[in-house]
């Protein structure tokens, strides 16, 4: 194992398991930069369905990487991202990019792209990624690898609250039902799947405060410091 050039902490867990809120004030807190890698699977499910493209098409999805460009800038709540120049920080988050990003994210060549862009945002900062396979596959090296957990029910709740807030109305049997399914799709995928890594510590944050979270978490990374 060599020790990165920069510090690297990788946050992995299955979806709303609150990995970006906590990503987020931690990359704050600490003044590093913060890499939201299910934002850039989600940019490219935005991509095909910009191009016409079916999301089953893996051929035609794959022939739009080398032109497409996806940025992150700064925002509040959250970061804005920015799909070949374009605004896009909404539109991934719709419920149809929601049910869509796993197959696209389960290509080849999607993943392989989304890697080496992710591998680059590590060059010349300290960072804080989240996603599903960043302490396995993107950086295995990296000093802190945190895998977060949560109940069905509370990720299903936590998940129609931020919903609600942005006036989506979506039932919070359907929000279980869809979060499930992608998990089984994100941990049964081929190349990369969700899963823990052997030397990820394991927070289990269901009844836990953001707060509560944060400071276990900042804990670990000082001790690794
Ligand atoms: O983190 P978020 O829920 O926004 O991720 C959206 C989707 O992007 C996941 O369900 C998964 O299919 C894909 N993803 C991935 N690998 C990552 C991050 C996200 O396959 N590192």
């Amino acid at each position: 194992m060599t020790n990165p050039a920069f510090f690297q902490v990788a946050i992995d867990g299955p979806a709303s398991a609150g990995k970006s809120t906590i990503a987020k004030i931690l990359a704050s807190n600490l003044h590093y930069v913060y890499v939201d890698t299910g934002a850039m699977y989600r940019a490219i499910t935005v991509a095909a369905k910009k191009a016409g493209l079916s999301y089953e098409d893996e051929a035609g999805i794959t022939a739009l990487l080398p032109s497409t460009t996806i940025e992150f800038k700064p925002g509040n709540p959250v970061q804005k991202v920015f799909l070949n120049g374009e605004e896009a920080t909404e539109e991934i988050r719709s419920t149809e990019i929601t049910n869509n990003v796993s197959l696209v994210s389960s290509y080849a060549a999607v993943r392989s792209d989304m890697v080496d862009k992710q591998r680059q945002m590590t060059e010349e900062n300290p960072v804080i990624m989240d996603g599903r396979d960043i302490g396995t596959t993107v950086l295995p090296d990296a000093q802190v690898k945190i895998f977060l957990v949560a109940s069905v029910s509370e990720r299903a709740e936590r998940r129609y609250k931020e919903n609600k807030e942005k006036g989506m109305d979506v039932d919070l049997e359907t929000l279980k039902k869809e979060i499930e399914a992608r998990d089984y799709k994100d941990s049964h995928r081929e190349i990369s799947p969700l899963t823990k890594a052997s030397d990820a510590v394991e927070v289990d944050t269901t009844g836990m405060s953001i707060d509560e979270v944060v400071n276990t978490i900042q804990d670990l990374i000082q001790k690794q410091q």
